[in-house]
């Protein structure tokens, strides 16, 4: 069994994000104390394996997150990590110093400049976002890359380029777009791709990189 922390706030602001409270307004959110998701740990060691930390984005919280995941480890639990891969530096130190069992990172969209802000919606240079899934890949730490399919911004073409960067990847994982909840609201009128385009595009990563669906 695995417990999940969330952590508040992102750098992107990814139309289609579903946690988009935690983005934009997590005072909303009470705060559990770090003390106590430790006494939780140590209180229900029998039952839980590892902790997921998320988000938002939990990279951002550089050093406090450090001190976290250390805390967690001397539990003796084993740790995944989820990023949008915009902090190489934070990632390589957690994985230097043995604070990450699997990391699972996004993906957005083909990795051109272009692409990618029209989705996050903030400026980024997509260098950066190869930086870390070169050292996520090159580090031997169990790993998934995935990617929303969302239409008109993630296309069949989107797919072959990622899964052709990324061939030795571990895992490549491909999510349905689930318009319930999103920061932009009018994505919510969009309708997901059908199963039978999700098949296609599996199949295309799959020339490249081991691939699955992810419907949600
Ligand atoms: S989808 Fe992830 S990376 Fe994008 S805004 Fe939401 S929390 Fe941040």
């Amino acid at each position: 069994m695995t417990s999940v922390v969330f952590l508040p706030k992102c750098n992107f602001r990814c139309n289609f994000c579903h946690n988009h409270e935690l983005v934009l307004n997590d005072k909303k959110f009470e705060l559990v104390d770090k003390q106590a998701i430790l006494d939780f740990l140590k209180e229900n060691k029998e039952w839980i394996d590892g902790v997921t930390i998320t988000g938002g984005e939990p990279t951002i919280h550089n050093e406090a997150l450090y001190l976290f995941l250390k805390q967690i480890k001397n539990l003796g639990f084993f740790i995944k990590l989820d990023t949008n891969g915009t902090h190489p530096d934070v990632i390589n130190k957690f994985i230097d110093d043995g604070l990450v069992d699997y990391i699972a990172m996004d993906i957005k969209t083909a990795l051109v400049d272009d692409k990618y802000q029209n989705i996050i919606n903030v400026p980024i240079s997509v260098e950066i976002i190869k930086k870390t899934i070169d050292l996520i890949i090159k580090s031997g730490v169990d790993h998934e890359f995935r990617t929303t399919v969302v239409p008109g911004y993630v296309t069949l073409e989107d797919i072959e380029l990622i899964s052709k960067y990324i061939t030795s990847a571990k895992l490549y994982v491909l999510q349905q777009f689930n318009p319930k909840e999103t920061l932009e609201s009018g994505l919510k009128k969009l309708k997901p791709y059908d199963e039978s385009v999700l098949v296609e595009m599996v199949l295309v990563a799959s020339k490249s990189v081991n691939t699955k669906m992810r419907l949600r």
